[in-house]
Protein backbone atom coordinates (compact mmCIF):
# COMPACT_ATOMS: atom_id res chain seq x y z
CA UNK A 1 0.00 0.00 0.00
CA UNK A 2 2.64 2.63 1.40
CA UNK A 3 5.37 1.15 -1.13
CA UNK A 4 2.65 1.80 -3.55
CA UNK A 5 2.28 5.01 -2.53
CA UNK A 6 5.68 5.86 -2.83
CA UNK A 7 6.47 4.56 -6.33
CA UNK A 8 3.76 7.40 -7.47
CA UNK A 9 6.01 9.63 -6.83
CA UNK A 10 9.10 7.78 -8.67
CA UNK A 11 6.94 8.02 -12.17
CA UNK A 12 7.65 12.02 -12.93
CA UNK A 13 10.91 10.79 -12.23
CA UNK A 14 11.33 7.67 -14.90
CA UNK A 15 14.59 9.21 -16.69
CA UNK A 16 16.44 9.45 -13.54
CA UNK A 17 15.51 6.07 -12.64
CA UNK A 18 15.65 4.71 -15.83
CA UNK A 19 19.57 5.73 -16.46
CA UNK A 20 20.21 4.86 -12.17
CA UNK A 21 19.29 1.48 -13.08
CA UNK A 22 21.25 0.72 -16.46
CA UNK A 23 24.35 1.91 -14.75
CA UNK A 24 23.78 -0.53 -11.96
CA UNK A 25 23.54 -2.76 -14.27
CA UNK A 26 26.87 -2.62 -15.78
CA UNK A 27 28.48 -2.05 -12.62
CA UNK A 28 27.25 -5.53 -11.46
CA UNK A 29 27.99 -7.16 -14.89
CA UNK A 30 31.93 -5.23 -15.23
CA UNK A 31 31.97 -6.79 -11.14
CA UNK A 32 30.77 -10.24 -12.14
CA UNK A 33 32.82 -11.24 -15.39
CA UNK A 34 36.24 -10.14 -13.19
CA UNK A 35 36.14 -14.37 -11.76
CA UNK A 36 35.10 -15.77 -15.19
CA UNK A 37 38.17 -13.71 -16.61
CA UNK A 38 40.40 -15.83 -13.49
CA UNK A 39 38.45 -18.97 -14.62
CA UNK A 40 38.94 -18.83 -18.41
CA UNK A 41 42.93 -17.98 -17.69
CA UNK A 42 42.81 -21.24 -15.24
CA UNK A 43 41.06 -23.35 -17.89
CA UNK A 44 43.62 -22.15 -20.10
CA UNK A 45 47.58 -21.83 -19.31
CA UNK A 46 47.34 -22.65 -15.49
CA UNK A 47 46.29 -26.35 -15.56
CA UNK A 48 48.31 -26.75 -18.74
CA UNK A 49 51.12 -25.32 -16.60
CA UNK A 50 52.03 -23.13 -19.47
CA UNK A 51 51.15 -19.35 -19.14
CA UNK A 52 53.33 -17.13 -21.29
CA UNK A 53 54.03 -13.31 -20.44
CA UNK A 54 51.61 -12.08 -22.40
CA UNK A 55 48.44 -14.16 -21.75
CA UNK A 56 49.22 -12.94 -17.87
CA UNK A 57 48.97 -9.25 -19.39
CA UNK A 58 45.75 -9.77 -20.68
CA UNK A 59 44.36 -10.90 -17.75
CA UNK A 60 46.24 -8.00 -15.47
CA UNK A 61 45.01 -5.73 -17.78
CA UNK A 62 41.31 -7.26 -18.50
CA UNK A 63 40.83 -7.29 -14.76
CA UNK A 64 42.03 -3.57 -14.13
CA UNK A 65 39.66 -2.63 -17.25
CA UNK A 66 37.07 -4.38 -15.36
CA UNK A 67 37.63 -2.68 -12.08
CA UNK A 68 38.06 0.74 -13.46
CA UNK A 69 34.49 0.14 -15.43
CA UNK A 70 33.06 -1.01 -12.35
CA UNK A 71 34.40 1.68 -10.12
CA UNK A 72 32.63 4.19 -13.15
CA UNK A 73 29.61 2.89 -13.46
CA UNK A 74 28.53 2.51 -9.52
CA UNK A 75 29.57 5.73 -9.23
CA UNK A 76 27.68 7.03 -12.03
CA UNK A 77 24.67 5.07 -9.95
CA UNK A 78 25.15 6.53 -6.68
CA UNK A 79 24.79 9.70 -8.02
CA UNK A 80 21.50 8.82 -10.14
CA UNK A 81 20.02 7.02 -7.22
CA UNK A 82 20.86 10.11 -4.71
CA UNK A 83 19.43 12.58 -7.25
CA UNK A 84 16.27 10.22 -7.55
CA UNK A 85 15.66 9.77 -3.77
CA UNK A 86 16.67 13.85 -3.46
CA UNK A 87 13.69 14.83 -6.01
CA UNK A 88 11.17 12.47 -4.69
CA UNK A 89 11.76 13.31 -1.13
CA UNK A 90 11.49 17.40 -2.25
CA UNK A 91 8.23 16.47 -3.65
CA UNK A 92 7.00 14.64 -0.71
CA UNK A 93 7.70 17.48 1.58
CA UNK A 94 6.38 20.37 -0.21
CA UNK A 95 2.95 17.94 -0.46
CA UNK A 96 3.29 16.95 2.75
CA UNK A 97 3.65 21.20 3.56
CA UNK A 98 0.83 22.45 2.06
CA UNK A 99 -1.93 19.96 3.08
CA UNK A 100 -0.53 21.33 6.81
CA UNK A 101 -1.27 24.52 5.34
CA UNK A 102 -5.26 23.49 4.41
CA UNK A 103 -5.56 21.67 7.50
CA UNK A 104 -8.33 23.39 10.04
CA UNK A 105 -7.42 24.58 13.41
CA UNK A 106 -9.21 21.79 14.90
CA UNK A 107 -6.39 19.94 13.40
CA UNK A 108 -3.92 22.25 14.95
CA UNK A 109 -5.54 22.35 18.65
CA UNK A 110 -5.35 18.66 19.12
CA UNK A 111 -1.70 18.15 17.06
CA UNK A 112 1.45 19.62 19.27
CA UNK A 113 3.56 21.80 17.23
CA UNK A 114 6.64 19.08 18.07
CA UNK A 115 4.69 16.42 16.27
CA UNK A 116 3.79 18.09 13.25
CA UNK A 117 7.80 19.21 12.94
CA UNK A 118 8.95 15.70 13.55
CA UNK A 119 7.00 14.82 10.45
CA UNK A 120 7.81 17.35 8.23
CA UNK A 121 11.77 16.63 8.75
CA UNK A 122 12.48 13.65 10.65
CA UNK A 123 10.12 11.38 9.10
CA UNK A 124 10.07 12.42 5.50
CA UNK A 125 13.91 12.37 5.99
CA UNK A 126 13.51 8.61 6.87
CA UNK A 127 11.34 8.08 3.71
CA UNK A 128 14.27 9.64 1.85
CA UNK A 129 16.30 6.67 3.76
CA UNK A 130 13.50 4.36 2.31
CA UNK A 131 14.44 5.57 -1.36
CA UNK A 132 17.89 5.46 -0.39
CA UNK A 133 17.73 1.99 1.30
CA UNK A 134 15.17 -0.13 -0.55
CA UNK A 135 15.47 1.50 -4.15
CA UNK A 136 19.42 1.45 -3.94
CA UNK A 137 20.45 -0.79 -1.22
CA UNK A 138 17.67 -3.67 -1.92
CA UNK A 139 17.34 -3.15 -5.06
CA UNK A 140 20.80 -3.17 -6.41
CA UNK A 141 21.52 -6.31 -3.72
CA UNK A 142 18.54 -8.18 -5.34
CA UNK A 143 20.25 -7.69 -8.79
CA UNK A 144 23.12 -8.27 -7.44
CA UNK A 145 22.44 -11.78 -6.11
CA UNK A 146 20.48 -12.59 -9.32
CA UNK A 147 23.42 -11.52 -11.34
CA UNK A 148 25.68 -13.90 -8.73
CA UNK A 149 23.01 -16.96 -9.35
CA UNK A 150 22.84 -16.41 -13.29
CA UNK A 151 26.81 -16.85 -13.21
CA UNK A 152 26.79 -19.81 -11.24
CA UNK A 153 23.96 -21.26 -12.99
CA UNK A 154 26.08 -20.50 -16.07
CA UNK A 155 29.64 -22.24 -14.86
CA UNK A 156 28.24 -25.43 -13.64
CA UNK A 157 23.86 -25.84 -13.66
CA UNK A 158 23.64 -28.81 -10.37
CA UNK A 159 26.57 -26.82 -8.19
CA UNK A 160 24.29 -23.76 -9.04
CA UNK A 161 21.31 -25.46 -8.49
CA UNK A 162 22.60 -26.53 -5.08
CA UNK A 163 23.49 -23.16 -4.18
CA UNK A 164 20.07 -21.81 -5.00
CA UNK A 165 18.51 -23.95 -2.16
CA UNK A 166 19.64 -21.58 0.31
CA UNK A 167 17.87 -18.61 -1.16
CA UNK A 168 14.27 -19.92 0.48
CA UNK A 169 16.62 -19.97 3.86
CA UNK A 170 17.07 -16.40 3.79
CA UNK A 171 13.72 -15.08 2.63
CA UNK A 172 12.49 -16.93 5.46
CA UNK A 173 15.10 -15.37 7.43
CA UNK A 174 14.52 -12.03 6.31
CA UNK A 175 10.63 -12.71 6.70
CA UNK A 176 10.71 -13.47 10.71
CA UNK A 177 13.04 -10.27 11.57
CA UNK A 178 10.11 -8.20 10.02
CA UNK A 179 7.99 -9.18 11.44
CA UNK A 180 9.69 -9.23 15.02
CA UNK A 181 10.93 -5.88 14.36
CA UNK A 182 8.30 -3.99 13.09
CA UNK A 183 6.30 -3.51 16.38
CA UNK A 184 9.89 -2.49 17.73
CA UNK A 185 10.28 0.33 15.50
CA UNK A 186 7.08 1.70 15.73
CA UNK A 187 7.57 1.97 19.27
CA UNK A 188 10.98 3.75 18.78
CA UNK A 189 9.41 5.92 15.99
CA UNK A 190 6.71 7.03 18.57
CA UNK A 191 8.69 7.33 21.25
CA UNK A 192 11.16 9.86 19.45
CA UNK A 193 7.90 11.93 18.65
CA UNK A 194 7.30 12.22 21.89
CA UNK A 195 10.95 13.08 22.64
CA UNK A 196 10.46 15.91 20.14
CA UNK A 197 7.27 17.32 21.90
CA UNK A 198 8.38 17.16 25.01
CA UNK A 199 11.96 19.47 24.40
CA UNK A 200 9.69 21.80 22.35
CA UNK A 201 7.18 22.64 24.89
CA UNK A 202 9.47 22.11 27.77
CA UNK A 203 11.88 24.71 25.28
CA UNK A 204 8.78 27.73 24.49
CA UNK A 205 7.36 27.60 28.38
CA UNK A 206 11.01 27.81 29.58
CA UNK A 207 9.28 31.02 31.63
CA UNK A 208 6.74 29.60 33.10
CA UNK A 209 8.74 26.11 34.12
CA UNK A 210 11.28 28.13 35.94
CA UNK A 211 8.32 30.49 37.60
CA UNK A 212 6.68 27.61 38.72
CA UNK A 213 9.68 25.76 39.99
CA UNK A 214 8.92 22.24 37.99
CA UNK A 215 11.95 21.83 36.19
CA UNK A 216 12.74 18.58 38.31
CA UNK A 217 9.55 17.22 37.25
CA UNK A 218 9.92 17.88 33.51
CA UNK A 219 13.50 15.94 33.86
CA UNK A 220 12.04 13.19 35.27
CA UNK A 221 9.81 13.27 32.53
CA UNK A 222 12.31 13.33 29.97
CA UNK A 223 14.21 10.49 31.27
CA UNK A 224 11.48 8.55 31.19
CA UNK A 225 11.00 8.70 27.52
CA UNK A 226 14.40 8.60 27.39
CA UNK A 227 15.11 5.14 29.09
CA UNK A 228 11.46 3.91 27.10
CA UNK A 229 13.48 4.70 23.77
CA UNK A 230 16.70 3.19 25.09
CA UNK A 231 15.33 -0.05 25.73
CA UNK A 232 13.42 -0.37 22.67
CA UNK A 233 17.12 0.06 20.78
CA UNK A 234 18.65 -2.31 22.85
CA UNK A 235 15.64 -4.69 22.14
CA UNK A 236 16.27 -3.95 18.15
CA UNK A 237 19.78 -4.29 18.74
CA UNK A 238 19.39 -7.95 20.10
CA UNK A 239 17.24 -9.03 17.70
CA UNK A 240 19.13 -7.92 14.54
CA UNK A 241 22.54 -9.02 16.17
CA UNK A 242 21.24 -12.78 16.41
CA UNK A 243 18.71 -12.68 13.85
CA UNK A 244 21.41 -11.14 11.05
CA UNK A 245 24.82 -11.56 11.76
CA UNK A 246 25.12 -14.80 13.72
CA UNK A 247 21.85 -16.74 11.08
CA UNK A 248 23.48 -15.79 7.75
CA UNK A 249 27.54 -16.03 8.47
CA UNK A 250 25.94 -19.68 10.27
CA UNK A 251 24.20 -20.16 6.27
CA UNK A 252 27.31 -18.71 4.39
CA UNK A 253 29.65 -21.41 5.90
CA UNK A 254 26.96 -23.63 5.56
CA UNK A 255 26.62 -23.59 1.61
CA UNK A 256 30.69 -23.52 1.51
CA UNK A 257 30.82 -26.72 3.13
CA UNK A 258 28.19 -27.72 1.09
CA UNK A 259 29.74 -27.19 -2.23
CA UNK A 260 33.10 -28.31 -1.72
CA UNK A 261 31.97 -31.89 -0.36
CA UNK A 262 29.59 -32.05 -3.46
CA UNK A 263 33.09 -31.06 -5.04
CA UNK A 264 34.74 -33.42 -2.66
CA UNK A 265 32.61 -36.41 -3.20
CA UNK A 266 31.05 -35.71 -7.29
CA UNK A 267 34.78 -35.00 -9.14
CA UNK A 268 34.39 -35.50 -12.20
CA UNK A 269 37.79 -34.78 -14.07
CA UNK A 270 39.87 -33.57 -11.41
CA UNK A 271 42.13 -31.13 -12.41
CA UNK A 272 39.50 -29.46 -15.34
CA UNK A 273 37.26 -28.28 -12.69
CA UNK A 274 39.28 -26.30 -10.37
CA UNK A 275 38.86 -22.80 -12.30
CA UNK A 276 34.93 -23.55 -11.74
CA UNK A 277 35.44 -24.25 -8.52
CA UNK A 278 37.76 -21.07 -7.70
CA UNK A 279 35.27 -18.87 -9.24
CA UNK A 280 32.09 -20.56 -7.27
CA UNK A 281 34.21 -20.02 -3.88
CA UNK A 282 34.82 -16.67 -5.24
CA UNK A 283 30.95 -15.97 -5.88
CA UNK A 284 29.90 -17.54 -2.85
CA UNK A 285 31.97 -15.06 -0.05
CA UNK A 286 30.32 -12.41 -2.93
CA UNK A 287 26.86 -13.72 -2.23
CA UNK A 288 26.60 -13.20 0.97
CA UNK A 289 27.81 -9.97 1.13
CA UNK A 290 25.19 -8.17 -0.82
CA UNK A 291 22.58 -10.73 1.48
CA UNK A 292 23.82 -9.14 4.84
CA UNK A 293 23.39 -5.55 3.12
CA UNK A 294 20.12 -6.22 2.39
CA UNK A 295 19.51 -7.38 5.92
CA UNK A 296 21.44 -5.09 7.31
CA UNK A 297 19.10 -1.96 5.15
CA UNK A 298 15.87 -4.13 7.09
CA UNK A 299 15.77 -2.04 10.36
CA UNK A 300 15.74 1.27 8.43
CA UNK A 301 13.69 0.24 5.48
CA UNK A 302 11.08 -1.22 8.82
CA UNK A 303 11.87 3.00 10.27
CA UNK A 304 11.13 3.96 6.82
CA UNK A 305 8.08 2.21 6.63
CA UNK A 306 6.78 3.38 9.74
CA UNK A 307 7.98 7.14 8.89
CA UNK A 308 6.15 6.78 5.67
CA UNK A 309 3.08 5.24 7.10
CA UNK A 310 2.98 8.84 9.51
CA UNK A 311 3.35 10.74 6.23
CA UNK A 312 0.69 9.84 4.37
CA UNK A 313 -1.38 9.83 7.67
CA UNK A 314 -0.88 13.35 7.91
CA UNK A 315 -1.32 13.16 3.95
CA UNK A 316 -4.70 11.76 4.38
CA UNK A 317 -5.50 13.88 7.50
CA UNK A 318 -9.34 14.83 6.60
CA UNK A 319 -9.66 17.98 9.33
CA UNK A 320 -9.25 20.44 6.74
CA UNK A 321 -9.86 24.20 7.37
CA UNK A 322 -13.83 24.29 6.32
CA UNK A 323 -14.11 24.76 2.88
CA UNK A 324 -16.28 27.08 0.11
CA UNK A 325 -19.52 25.58 -0.76
CA UNK A 326 -21.52 26.80 -3.61
CA UNK A 327 -20.43 28.66 -7.22
CA UNK A 328 -21.65 32.00 -6.00
CA UNK A 329 -19.05 34.53 -5.47
CA UNK A 330 -20.94 36.66 -3.22
CA UNK A 331 -18.46 40.30 -2.27
CA UNK A 332 -18.87 42.12 0.94
CA UNK A 333 -19.44 45.46 0.53
CA UNK A 334 -21.93 47.03 3.31
CA UNK A 335 -20.37 44.75 5.99
CA UNK A 336 -23.38 43.60 7.74
CA UNK A 337 -22.73 40.50 10.44
CA UNK A 338 -25.72 38.49 11.18
CA UNK A 339 -25.86 35.35 13.77
CA UNK A 340 -28.47 33.64 12.95
CA UNK A 341 -29.49 30.57 15.88
CA UNK A 342 -25.65 29.47 15.95
CA UNK A 343 -24.95 26.70 18.41
CA UNK A 344 -21.19 25.32 18.37
CA UNK A 345 -18.90 23.08 20.57
CA UNK A 346 -15.48 22.71 19.66
CA UNK A 347 -15.16 18.83 20.51
CA UNK A 348 -18.97 17.83 19.42
CA UNK A 349 -19.71 17.66 23.60
CA UNK A 350 -19.46 20.55 25.30
CA UNK A 351 -21.67 23.19 23.63
CA UNK A 352 -19.84 26.67 24.18
CA UNK A 353 -22.09 28.77 22.28
CA UNK A 354 -26.30 27.80 22.78
CA UNK A 355 -28.21 29.35 20.43
CA UNK A 356 -26.65 32.57 19.27
CA UNK A 357 -28.38 35.35 17.34
CA UNK A 358 -27.56 39.34 16.73
CA UNK A 359 -26.80 41.41 14.02
CA UNK A 360 -24.79 44.19 13.58
CA UNK A 361 -25.33 46.82 11.18
CA UNK A 362 -22.85 48.09 8.57
CA UNK A 363 -21.08 50.83 10.53
CA UNK A 364 -22.15 49.81 13.32
CA UNK A 365 -20.08 48.72 16.93
CA UNK A 366 -21.38 45.64 18.62
CA UNK A 367 -19.70 45.22 22.07
CA UNK A 368 -19.19 41.67 23.27
CA UNK A 369 -18.60 41.01 27.13
CA UNK A 370 -19.29 38.61 29.70
CA UNK A 371 -17.22 36.14 31.85
CA UNK A 372 -13.85 34.71 31.38
CA UNK A 373 -14.93 31.50 29.19
CA UNK A 374 -18.22 32.74 28.44
CA UNK A 375 -17.47 32.45 24.76
CA UNK A 376 -16.75 35.77 23.62
CA UNK A 377 -13.39 34.86 21.57
CA UNK A 378 -15.37 31.80 20.16
CA UNK A 379 -17.69 33.62 18.30
CA UNK A 380 -14.55 35.45 16.45
CA UNK A 381 -13.27 32.26 15.21
CA UNK A 382 -17.02 31.17 13.90
CA UNK A 383 -17.00 34.40 11.86
CA UNK A 384 -13.92 34.15 10.75
CA UNK A 385 -14.87 30.79 9.36
CA UNK A 386 -11.90 29.04 11.65
CA UNK A 387 -14.76 26.36 12.76
CA UNK A 388 -17.91 25.71 11.84
CA UNK A 389 -20.79 26.08 13.41
CA UNK A 390 -22.76 22.59 14.09
CA UNK A 391 -26.06 24.36 14.08
CA UNK A 392 -27.26 27.94 12.75
CA UNK A 393 -25.89 29.75 10.22
CA UNK A 394 -23.41 33.45 9.71
CA UNK A 395 -24.35 35.47 7.40
CA UNK A 396 -22.58 38.23 5.76
CA UNK A 397 -24.10 41.04 3.75
CA UNK A 398 -26.90 38.23 3.64
CA UNK A 399 -25.01 35.75 1.88
CA UNK A 400 -24.18 32.80 3.77
CA UNK A 401 -19.96 32.35 5.29
CA UNK A 402 -19.56 29.02 3.01
CA UNK A 403 -20.42 30.85 -0.06
CA UNK A 404 -17.67 33.40 0.28
CA UNK A 405 -14.46 33.01 -0.96
CA UNK A 406 -11.43 32.54 1.29
CA UNK A 407 -9.65 35.42 -0.36
CA UNK A 408 -13.06 37.43 -0.51
CA UNK A 409 -13.27 36.75 3.69
CA UNK A 410 -9.56 37.78 4.06
CA UNK A 411 -9.62 40.45 2.55
CA UNK A 412 -12.65 42.22 4.19
CA UNK A 413 -12.27 41.01 7.32
CA UNK A 414 -9.75 42.20 9.99
CA UNK A 415 -8.88 40.21 13.16
CA UNK A 416 -7.28 41.60 16.32
CA UNK A 417 -6.63 38.16 18.08
CA UNK A 418 -7.00 38.12 22.12
CA UNK A 419 -3.12 36.75 22.03
CA UNK A 420 -1.52 37.87 18.86
CA UNK A 421 1.28 36.54 17.67
CA UNK A 422 4.11 37.90 15.95
CA UNK A 423 6.86 36.45 13.60
CA UNK A 424 10.33 36.50 13.56
CA UNK A 425 11.34 39.63 11.54
CA UNK A 426 11.86 43.56 11.93
CA UNK A 427 8.57 45.40 12.90
CA UNK A 428 8.00 46.60 9.76
CA UNK A 429 7.57 43.34 8.11
CA UNK A 430 5.24 42.08 11.26
CA UNK A 431 2.64 44.95 10.17
CA UNK A 432 3.16 45.17 6.42
CA UNK A 433 1.87 41.08 6.46
CA UNK A 434 -1.48 42.86 7.02
CA UNK A 435 -1.21 43.91 2.93
CA UNK A 436 1.92 42.83 0.90
CA UNK A 437 1.83 45.78 -1.52
CA UNK A 438 1.82 48.33 1.66
CA UNK A 439 4.81 50.06 1.49
CA UNK A 440 7.10 51.72 4.30
CA UNK A 441 4.54 55.07 4.30
CA UNK A 442 1.89 53.33 4.85
CA UNK A 443 3.14 51.08 7.19
CA UNK A 444 4.09 54.04 9.53
CA UNK A 445 0.77 55.57 8.78
CA UNK A 446 -1.19 52.58 10.38
CA UNK A 447 0.99 52.40 13.19
CA UNK A 448 0.72 56.40 14.00
CA UNK A 449 -3.22 55.56 13.64
CA UNK A 450 -3.28 53.09 15.75
CA UNK A 451 -0.72 55.04 18.45
CA UNK A 452 1.61 52.20 17.80
CA UNK A 453 4.35 54.77 16.26
CA UNK A 454 5.32 56.16 19.59
CA UNK A 455 6.45 53.11 21.33
CA UNK A 456 8.32 51.65 17.73
CA UNK A 457 10.06 54.92 17.64
CA UNK A 458 11.73 54.58 20.84
CA UNK A 459 13.28 51.37 20.11
CA UNK A 460 16.80 51.50 18.94
CA UNK A 461 16.51 50.59 15.48
CA UNK A 462 12.63 51.85 15.05
CA UNK A 463 10.57 50.33 12.48
CA UNK A 464 13.93 47.96 11.73
CA UNK A 465 14.09 46.32 14.98
CA UNK A 466 14.23 42.72 14.70
CA UNK A 467 11.45 40.79 17.03
CA UNK A 468 12.43 37.34 18.58
CA UNK A 469 10.41 34.48 18.11
CA UNK A 470 6.64 35.62 19.30
CA UNK A 471 7.98 38.97 20.07
CA UNK A 472 8.67 38.51 23.48
CA UNK A 473 10.79 41.05 23.84
CA UNK A 474 7.57 43.27 23.43
CA UNK A 475 4.91 43.71 26.11
CA UNK A 476 0.95 42.38 25.59
CA UNK A 477 -0.14 45.75 25.15
CA UNK A 478 2.10 46.57 22.92
CA UNK A 479 1.48 43.77 20.58
CA UNK A 480 -1.43 43.87 20.24
CA UNK A 481 -0.72 47.46 19.26
CA UNK A 482 1.11 45.88 16.32
CA UNK A 483 -1.37 43.56 15.96
CA UNK A 484 -4.17 46.05 15.43
CA UNK A 485 -1.86 48.65 12.71
CA UNK A 486 -1.39 45.28 10.93
CA UNK A 487 -5.48 44.89 11.09
CA UNK A 488 -5.83 48.34 10.02
CA UNK A 489 -3.10 48.10 6.99
CA UNK A 490 -5.58 45.87 5.13
CA UNK A 491 -8.53 48.64 5.72
CA UNK A 492 -11.00 45.62 6.38
CA UNK A 493 -14.74 46.11 6.25
CA UNK A 494 -15.57 44.51 9.39
CA UNK A 495 -12.69 44.47 11.96
CA UNK A 496 -12.87 42.52 14.86
CA UNK A 497 -11.05 43.15 18.49
CA UNK A 498 -10.36 40.64 20.63
CA UNK A 499 -9.04 42.70 23.83
CA UNK A 500 -6.16 41.79 25.73
CA UNK A 501 -6.70 40.16 28.46
CA UNK A 502 -3.42 40.67 29.62
CA UNK A 503 -3.06 43.33 32.23
CA UNK A 504 -2.08 46.64 29.95
CA UNK A 505 -0.74 49.81 31.43
CA UNK A 506 -2.76 52.88 31.38
CA UNK A 507 -1.21 54.36 28.67
CA UNK A 508 -0.83 51.26 25.85
CA UNK A 509 -5.30 51.52 26.97
CA UNK A 510 -5.58 54.92 26.02
CA UNK A 511 -3.81 54.30 22.82
CA UNK A 512 -6.00 51.25 21.97
CA UNK A 513 -9.16 53.13 22.93
CA UNK A 514 -8.54 56.12 20.87
CA UNK A 515 -7.69 54.02 18.14
CA UNK A 516 -10.83 52.24 18.48
CA UNK A 517 -12.71 55.55 18.29
CA UNK A 518 -11.05 56.30 14.96
CA UNK A 519 -11.41 53.00 13.76
CA UNK A 520 -15.21 52.48 14.10
CA UNK A 521 -15.76 55.28 11.85
CA UNK A 522 -16.92 53.81 8.38
CA UNK A 523 -16.49 50.17 9.70
CA UNK A 524 -18.80 47.45 11.34
CA UNK A 525 -16.94 46.90 14.06
CA UNK A 526 -16.96 44.02 17.15
CA UNK A 527 -15.09 44.59 20.06
CA UNK A 528 -14.45 41.83 22.80
CA UNK A 529 -14.64 44.21 25.64
CA UNK A 530 -12.73 43.15 28.97
CA UNK A 531 -12.49 47.00 30.37
CA UNK A 532 -16.23 48.20 30.12
CA UNK A 533 -15.04 51.78 29.76
CA UNK A 534 -13.52 51.16 26.41
CA UNK A 535 -17.47 50.16 24.97
CA UNK A 536 -19.52 52.55 26.53
CA UNK A 537 -20.26 54.27 22.99
CA UNK A 538 -21.00 51.00 21.27
CA UNK A 539 -24.30 50.64 19.80
CA UNK A 540 -25.11 47.29 21.12
CA UNK A 541 -23.64 45.50 23.92
CA UNK A 542 -24.40 41.76 24.08
CA UNK A 543 -23.83 40.24 27.49
CA UNK A 544 -22.34 36.50 27.49
CA UNK A 545 -23.14 33.92 30.53
CA UNK A 546 -21.87 30.35 29.34
CA UNK A 547 -22.52 30.59 25.96
CA UNK A 548 -25.74 32.49 26.10
CA UNK A 549 -26.51 36.05 25.43
CA UNK A 550 -28.29 37.07 28.66
CA UNK A 551 -28.95 41.02 27.90
CA UNK A 552 -28.39 43.10 24.83
CA UNK A 553 -28.93 47.26 24.61
CA UNK A 554 -26.51 50.31 25.17
CA UNK A 555 -24.91 50.97 28.09
CA UNK A 556 -27.52 52.94 29.38
CA UNK A 557 -30.36 50.33 28.78
CA UNK A 558 -28.17 48.00 30.36
CA UNK A 559 -27.04 50.05 33.31
CA UNK A 560 -30.87 50.85 34.08
CA UNK A 561 -32.15 46.65 33.91
CA UNK A 562 -29.58 46.51 36.82
CA UNK A 563 -28.44 42.91 35.36
CA UNK A 564 -25.42 40.91 34.89
CA UNK A 565 -23.67 44.00 32.63
CA UNK A 566 -24.59 46.04 36.32
CA UNK A 567 -23.17 44.05 38.11
CA UNK A 568 -20.00 43.50 36.10
CA UNK A 569 -19.93 47.26 35.62
CA UNK A 570 -19.91 48.44 39.81
CA UNK A 571 -17.34 45.47 40.26
CA UNK A 572 -14.63 47.24 37.87
CA UNK A 573 -15.92 50.65 39.20
CA UNK A 574 -14.89 49.42 42.36
CA UNK A 575 -11.56 48.36 41.07
CA UNK A 576 -10.58 51.71 40.13
P1 LIG B 1 -11.87 35.10 27.75
O1 LIG B 1 -12.63 36.26 28.28
O2 LIG B 1 -11.04 34.47 28.82
O3 LIG B 1 -11.10 35.40 26.53
P2 LIG B 1 -13.85 33.86 26.10
O4 LIG B 1 -15.20 34.34 26.40
O5 LIG B 1 -13.15 34.43 24.95
O6 LIG B 1 -12.94 33.98 27.40
P3 LIG B 1 -13.64 31.40 24.66
O7 LIG B 1 -12.22 31.50 24.31
O8 LIG B 1 -14.63 31.67 23.60
O9 LIG B 1 -13.96 32.29 25.94
O10 LIG B 1 -13.88 29.93 25.22
C1 LIG B 1 -15.17 29.43 25.50
C2 LIG B 1 -15.05 27.97 25.92
O11 LIG B 1 -14.54 27.21 24.87
C3 LIG B 1 -14.14 27.75 27.10
O12 LIG B 1 -14.79 26.88 27.99
C4 LIG B 1 -12.91 27.11 26.54
O13 LIG B 1 -12.44 26.13 27.43
C5 LIG B 1 -13.43 26.46 25.28
N1 LIG B 1 -12.42 26.54 24.20
C6 LIG B 1 -11.85 27.65 23.72
N2 LIG B 1 -11.02 27.36 22.70
C7 LIG B 1 -11.06 26.03 22.52
C8 LIG B 1 -10.42 25.12 21.63
N3 LIG B 1 -9.56 25.54 20.69
N4 LIG B 1 -10.70 23.81 21.76
C9 LIG B 1 -11.56 23.37 22.69
N5 LIG B 1 -12.18 24.16 23.56
C10 LIG B 1 -11.96 25.49 23.49
MG1 LIG C 1 -11.32 35.22 24.69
Amino acid sequence: MILRRLFRYLKPQSATLFLAVLFLLLAIAADLAGPLLIKNFIDDYLIPRSFPLSALFRLGGGYLLLLLAAAVFTYLELIYFQKLALRVIQQLRIDVFSHVQRLGTAFFDQTPAGVLVSRITNDTEAVKELFVNVLAALGKNSLFVLGVFAAMLFLDRELGLICLAVLPLILVLMAVYNKLSLPIFRVLRRKLGEINTHLNESLQGMGIIQALGRQKKLIAEFDALNQAYYQNTVKSIVLGSLMLWSAVDFICFLLLALVLSTFGIFTRSGLAEIGVLYAFINYIFRLFDPIKGMIQQLPQFQQALVSAERVFGLLDDPRLAPGKTGGLNPVIRQGQVEFRGVSFAYDDENTVLKNISFTVNPGQTAALVGHTGSGKSTVANLLFGFYRPQAGEIMLDGAALPEYDEKELRAKLGLVPQDPFLFAGDIKHNIGLGNPRAGQEEIVAAAQFVGAHDFIAKLPAGYDEKMSERGATLSGGQRQLLSFARAILANPRILVLDEATASIDTETETAIQNALAKVRRGRTTIVIAHRLSTIQEADQILVFRQGEIVERGTHQELLAGRGLYYKLYLLQQGDS
